[in-house]
């Protein structure tokens, strides 16, 4: 039987529409990654897993697969709802505000790059081919932004560098924001810059050598705007024509219109073919937000803090859900449409991931045991498989897919046994399912942690310096050789670094006279 046909709602056209790969049955995309200033949150990942599920359902059709999903480590400012935004650079205000945690601005990506790639792991979403750090492609986005200004699609004032939006046709397509509410958004715009010559011209480099993150540039020491980062490593890694570009809906407006616009300007085409957007999540019926007490990272609920009072009860006693379980939360709302998660679907998500780890014990142990005998399940988990990928290639319609899954581990429940060629057809369907779904178990077990080399930042050398001595102080405590470990823990104080024993390992921090 032929795979069904591949369909997702593009934002560009405002219509679900067929997938056709430019390069037959190779699927290229790129996926807008995090912004490394903090801890990742739920609402994030339901965006990170929209791109998982468009990789999965492709690979299951058949297709080969390519994605590139950067990592923000520069140049996302606060204000990012305006065209050409103010306010200050995120990562450098998580610095100030967490500056004793860290040696220096670096040090802060590099922690929280290494926590959300913990988090993409825990979460089982597959590897991209390619996760490039804006911090590491500067040079490529100053050579584009050279060129923009050379073919007269930008223009230099004291301030920076920025995009001319009428030199493109049709800006702000995609968002559908009409000229006048463009202006209306920019009327907040705190860039004073007299020498702008159209509000809605957004910056693709800024001016400013006191920032903590600075380059040398033509137009002196600066850094890139937020927006050239995404145009640059998509066009590098998937050249000037490839399919699909993911992101969450905070996102079609400034910054993937701009990125249309960059993308047009450098290579004289359009680029892109499909444009997905994630609805945002919101938390029992709520914009999640700190103060209302309902904002979760995916830390809080897979491996909370135990004195932290606003991560659920429910989560708390168990120390943590099943990170699969957070997962199957998240496929319960279709990526289109709002989702309310609440704490109750996570605890209906726990119960049925057991159920699958079960059955998933039961068949491996009759397929072990091998009994002769029928197999009167297999073509019903077949039919049952093929229902679920056709409401994945229907515009990623999880929750028919996960409810179509839970009827192929009841039928696998409730066979009173399993014969070896039932076992046998039911670890082809879990396998099938998993691939799909990625909800029976991780594909990352026993992965090592991500290694300096695939977190790679410019190095922060005393931060790594006073790593490697907690790791030699650890490796004398288990050797017995308290001394020695005493004496390393006097040179970190003489080097005004306080050592902090917990239960998950050393941590340091920075002494108030340092
Ligand atoms: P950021 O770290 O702010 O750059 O965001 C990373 C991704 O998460 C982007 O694609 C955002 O659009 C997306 N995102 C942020 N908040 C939510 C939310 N509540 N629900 C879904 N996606 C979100
Ligand atoms: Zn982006």
């Amino acid at each position: 039987m032929s795979p069904p046909t591949f369909r997702l709602y593009n934002t560009l056209t405002h219509e679900t529409e067929p997938v056709e790969p430019i390069e037959d049955e190779h699927l290229r995309f790129y996926s807008c990654g995090p912004t490394v200033y903090t801890y990742a949150h739920i609402g994030n990942f339901r965006s990170f897993l929209t791109a998982d599920l468009i990789r999965r359902t492709a690979a299951a059709i058949g297709w080969d697969v390519t994605c590139v999903s950067n990592v923000t480590d520069v140049g996302h400012l606060t204000q990012d709802d305006l065209v050409d935004p103010g306010g200050r650079d995120k990562m450098q205000q998580a610095l100030e505000r967490e500056g004793e945690r860290f040696a220096n601005i670096y040090d802060l990506a590099r922690h929280y790059t290494e926590a959300f790639l913990e988090d993409w792991r825990a979460l089982n979403l597959r590897e991209p081919e390619v996760r490039p750090r804006a911090t590491e492609h500067v040079t490529e986005q100053l050579r584009a932004v050279i060129e923009l200004v050379e073919t007269d699609h930008a223009y230099v004032t004291d301030k920076g560098v920025y995009f001319r939006v009428e030199s493109v046709e049709d800006y702000g397509h995609l968002s559908g924001n009409t000229e006048a509410q463009q202006l209306q958004a920019t009327e907040r715009d705190v860039v004073d810059d007299p020498d702008k010559r159209d509000p809605r011209d957004f910056a693709l480099w800024k001016h400013d050598p006191d920032h903590l993150m600075h380059w040398h540039s033509p137009w002196g020491w600066g850094y890139p705007g937020w927006h050239i980062e995404c145009s640059v490593m998509g066009m590098q890694y998937l050249g000037d024509r490839f399919d699909l570009h993911t992101g969450g809906e905070d996102l079609i407006f400034p910054h993937h219109d701009c990125e249309i616009a960059q993308n047009q300007a450098l290579a004289g085409q359009q680029v892109i073919n499909y444009w997905v957007h994630t609805r945002f999540l919101q938390v029992e019926g709520e914009k999640m937000s700190k103060s209302k007490g309902n904002f979760y990272t995916v830390r809080d609920l897979i491996n909370p803090d135990p004195d932290d009072d606003h991560v659920p009860e429910f989560v708390r006693q168990r120390g943590g859900v099943d990170p699969l379980a957070l997962r199957y939360a998240l496929l319960q709302g279709q990526y289109r449409k709002p989702f309310n998660f609440t704490i109750d679907t996570l605890r209906t998500a726990s119960r049925h991931v057991q159920r699958f780890q079960e059955a998933s014990e039961r068949v491996d142990d009759a397929v072990e045991a091998d009994v002769d005998g029928p197999d009167p399940i297999g073509p019903e988990l077949g039919d049952i498989y093929d229902r679920m990928l056709a409401a994945m290639c229907d515009d990623l319609n999880t929750p028919a897919a996960t409810a179509a899954a839970l009827e192929g581990v009841n039928l696998i429940e409730q066979a009173d046994t399993l014969s070896g060629a039932a076992a046998i057809s039911a670890r082809h369907w879990l396998e099938q399912t998993n691939d799909l779904l990625g909800i029976v178990e991780s594909e990352h077990t026993g992965d090592a942690a991500p290694t300096d080399d695939e977190t790679a930042l410019p190095a922060a050398p005393l931060a790594n310096a006073i790593d490697d001595l907690l790791t030699d102080r650890e490796a004398a405590r288990d050797d017995g050789e308290y001394a020695r470990a005493d004496a390393i823990r006097d040179t970190l104080e003489a080097l005004g670094i306080e050592v902090m024993d917990t239960p998950e390992g050393a941590e340091w921090r920075r002494t108030a006279d340092a």
